[in-house]
């Protein structure tokens, strides 16, 4: 494609000649690895699209902990065909971020971060969009629209008095930082099972708190194994079919078994999971189902109930987050920007996937 002023971008001018507001062909909400999937699939059709992110780049996976590794393997989390190449059988977080931005970069992408969408609305044949970053409010119009904006600024609060001490986070960081403290790790699944395995392993004297009477299946089988017997060997520290009550600077009050309990806690990690951004479904003024979050959209084409708007990635799973990852999500692009046939690939790399996302 010719390089020079991008097929997607037009100035448009008011009657008295002078720059209005900017309009797009294509606005992608979200440089995650859908958003970057997506804006491929519309470059490879001749639209040039503005991809924009709150964020950095890939800013979920910047919010990763330090060091982590992917439990898919690497294959399946390319995009646009590009080889993601690493040291090990999986990648890490650095070599994720490393190739995510590598592919924007060998794709041209227009990628405008610390860029966040506010609001769109439908004026005429258009969309108005309201997008504020560092330098204020900002404005654009365009024709489609594109939220691919995943689910990971949106924790799921447990809604406790003390939740927002600035030693509790809902954020995994770096195991390192918690060497000789008591770490209260709150959750159940693969998140808050790695995380009180790596916690223990830096030195961290961990108890894990979870509201399931057993881990759920889920647990991936090389953690599951692992952290039970750290739990058998009196390693890690398990409460299961426990709530929390509070947390106070000090410790976190739970209840079990109708009884209430203290446990030290210089660090609290609640990884209780995350939810699509419902507010910005309700700015933009897309239907969604009240009870999973999910947005309804056109199963063919993801286009969502506002004409023009298509969802795309993890945050058409709402708040079921296990459903949606990469590995599946990365087709939503052909979907929303190819005709029939490449929906129809893109249907037959999804039904391709022979082993359960994730393994
Ligand atoms: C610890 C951890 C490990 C994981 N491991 C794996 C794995 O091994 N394999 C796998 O397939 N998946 C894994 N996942 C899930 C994976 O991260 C998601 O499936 C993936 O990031 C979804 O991509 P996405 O592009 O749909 O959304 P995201 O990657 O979340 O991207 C959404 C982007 O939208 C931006 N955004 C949100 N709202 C706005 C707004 N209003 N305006 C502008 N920008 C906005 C965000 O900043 C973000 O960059 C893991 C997740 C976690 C937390």
């Amino acid at each position: 494609m010719a390089r020079g002023r991008p097929v997607g971008h037009q100035a448009r001018l008011d009657s008295s000649g002078v720059s209005a507001v900017p309009h797009e062909s294509a606005v992608i909400v979200g440089a995650g690895p859908i958003g970057l999937a997506c804006a491929i699939s519309a470059r490879r059709r001749g639209f040039d699209p503005l991809v924009i992110d709150a964020g950095a780049i890939a800013n979920s996976i910047v919010r990763y902990p330090v060091g982590m590794v992917f439990f898919t393997t690497p294959e399946r989390l390319e995009i646009g065909g590009h080889p993601l190449v690493c040291s090990g059988p999986k990648a890490t977080r650095e070599e994720a971020l490393k190739y995510y931005r590598g592919v924007a970069r060998a794709e041209a992408l227009r990628v405008r971060t610390y860029t966040r969408l506010v609001a769109a609305q439908r004026s005429g044949n258009r969309l108005a969009l309201e997008l504020t970053s560092r330098l204020g409010p900002d404005g654009l119009t365009c024709d489609r629209l594109v939220l691919a904006t995943g689910y990971f600024d949106h924790p799921n609060l447990l809604g406790v008095p003390g939740e927002e001490l600035p030693h509790v986070s809902h954020y995994f960081d770096e195991a390192h930082r918690s060497f000789g403290l008591d770490v209260v790790v709150i959750g159940g699944k693969n998140s808050a099972v790695e995380a009180a395995l790596q916690l223990f392993r830096a030195g961290g004297r961990v108890t894990l708190i979870y509201r399931g009477s057993e881990l759920p299946r889920s647990v991936k089988y090389w953690l599951k194994p692992d952290f039970e017997n750290r739990v058998k060997a009196g390693e890690i520290a398990a409460r299961l079919g426990a709530t929390v009550e509070r947390i106070t600077a000090t410790e976190v009050v739970i209840r079990s078994d109708g009884r209430s309990e203290s446990i030290a806690a210089d660090r609290v990690y609640a990884l209780t999971g995350f939810h699509a951004d419902t507010e910005l479904f309700r700015r933009v003024g897309i239907a969604f189902d009240s009870e999973t979050a999910r947005p309804l959209s056109d199963p063919e084409t993801l286009e969502a109930s506002v004409p023009g708007v298509h969802v795309a990635g993890s945050v058409t799973g709402g708040n079921k987050i296990s459903e949606i990852f990469i590995e599946n999500g990365r087709y939503d692009g052909e979907k929303i920007f190819g005709d029939e046939s490449s929906r129809r690939t893109a249907q037959q790399g999804y039904a391709a996937i022979q082993r359960p996302p994730g393994e």
